[in-house]
């Protein structure tokens, strides 16, 4: 078999960009690469509308085979070469990634990677939580270090309208607790806001895990993928989440803890906590995105709005080797200029619908 050829940057060299301060790979933007988010599978037990509506994900729906996923020696084999460019924290999501056959085995695969200090990268997981009560321990076992789990409402009807497979809301908060219990020290829940969906539970939800272990983080609707009929009236700004909740228990800014996060936090003044909010549609943060996504089927995607992905499985298939794979990933990195979110407000609506943008449960959320 033949190796396709290694992509080239625009200066025509097999373009691994380095940032002079500390050597870090660089994209053209001057931001690393410190994230690897890794779909796992693109299959999901949830139809949550903003993501997989029945609609387009209903019966007859194509999922990728099994020899296309990617297998676990390859997963593991980008991930090494990624942490060997900087990665330092591996996400595993979908899809729901607990579905995936498995799962701790390769938790426990990438627990065991190192970085060149000799540290292990950090290895965390997206989940919808319903396999999180039988799933939990093992995962803590293998060596996960962090988990968050989507969590967009706490009344029982609104959980399972939004899920649209009848899933009861009382068995993911068994999962989050099924979590704490096995020694994860806190659990992130994201909350995907929609106007007139489920933004009457912003304070509900903020009163509930308000002085727990759980940090909550409230994530703008967003225009991932071309099915989820999204428009920019049902998006709630953070700005107003933040008003909303700080009128009943007053908030104040704070730092944040890493470069490139996603989420600004918001602390509670009484010291009983914190929020986050993820602007990604009212303030859009490209400028410090150092985040890459591996596809199911093996596509490496420097941003969640990029209309096509960079094939690594045809190269880890056609007899590649790490060094091949490494260069690979350094010319994709080096030529990466996405900032989406920036762009957005300025594209028409024609413009922004022709683009031919992938759903989030394949190329991971
Ligand atoms: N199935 C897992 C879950 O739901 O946590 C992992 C995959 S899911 C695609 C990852 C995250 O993306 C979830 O927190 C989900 O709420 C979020 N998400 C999905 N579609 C979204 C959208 N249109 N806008 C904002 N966030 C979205
Ligand atoms: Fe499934 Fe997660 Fe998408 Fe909901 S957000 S449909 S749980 S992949
Ligand atoms: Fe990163 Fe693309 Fe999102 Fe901007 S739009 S933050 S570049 S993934």
């Amino acid at each position: 078999m033949t190796i396709p050829p290694i992509p080239r940057t625009a200066e025509g060299g097999v373009g691994a960009r380095r940032l002079p301060s500390t050597g870090l790979l660089a994209d053209r933007l001057d931001r690393p690469m410190r994230d690897l988010r890794i779909s796992v599978t693109d299959r999901c037990n949830f139809r949550c509308g903003y993501c997989m509506p029945k609609t387009v994900f209903g019966r007859d729906y194509a999922f990728l085979d099994r020899d296309e996923l990617l297998t676990f020696d390859e997963i593991e084999r980008i991930a090494r070469i990624a942490v060997a460019h900087g990665v330092r924290k591996l996400r595993l999501t979908g899809g729901e990634p607990l579905l995936r056959k498995g799962i701790e085995e390769l938790v426990a695969r990438l627990a065991a990677l190192r970085t060149p200090e000799g540290d292990g990268p950090e290895i965390a997981l997206t989940t919808n939580g319903s396999a999180l009560p039988v799933k939990a321990a093992a995962l803590r076992e293998a060596g996960l270090d962090r988990v968050t789990v989507s969590l967009d409402s706490l009344d029982d009807a609104l959980f399972q309208e939004i899920n649209d497979v009848r899933f009861p809301v009382a068995r993911v908060l068994d999962g989050i607790d099924a979590a704490l219990s096995a020694g994860f020290p806190t659990v992130k829940l994201n909350m995907v806001v929609k106007r007139g969906l489920n933004d009457g539970e912003i304070v509900d939800m903020a009163a509930r895990f308000k002085g727990t272990r759980c940090t909550l983080r409230f994530i703008e609707f967003m225009d991932v993928g071309t099915s989820n009929g999204w428009s920019l009236d049902a998006v709630v700004p953070s700005a107003e989440v933040v008003d909303r909740i700080s009128a009943v228990f007053p908030l104040e800014p704070a730092e944040a803890t890493a470069p490139g996060e996603t989420a600004q936090r918001w602390r509670y003044r009484d010291g009983e906590g914190e929020i986050g909010v993820i602007s990604s549609v009212t303030q859009a943060f490209c400028g410090t995105c150092n985040r890459a996504r591996i596809s199911t089927d093996g596509k490496l995607y420097t941003c969640l709005f990029a209309d096509e992905g960079h094939d690594l499985r045809a190269l880890l298939r056609g007899g590649a080797d790490d060094e091949q794979l490494s260069a690979a990933m350094a010319g994709i990195w080096g030529a990466r200029d996405d900032r989406y979110s920036e762009i957005r407000s300025s594209l028409t609506p024609e413009l922004r619908a022709a683009r031919q943008r992938i759903e989030m449960s394949y190329i991971g959320g």
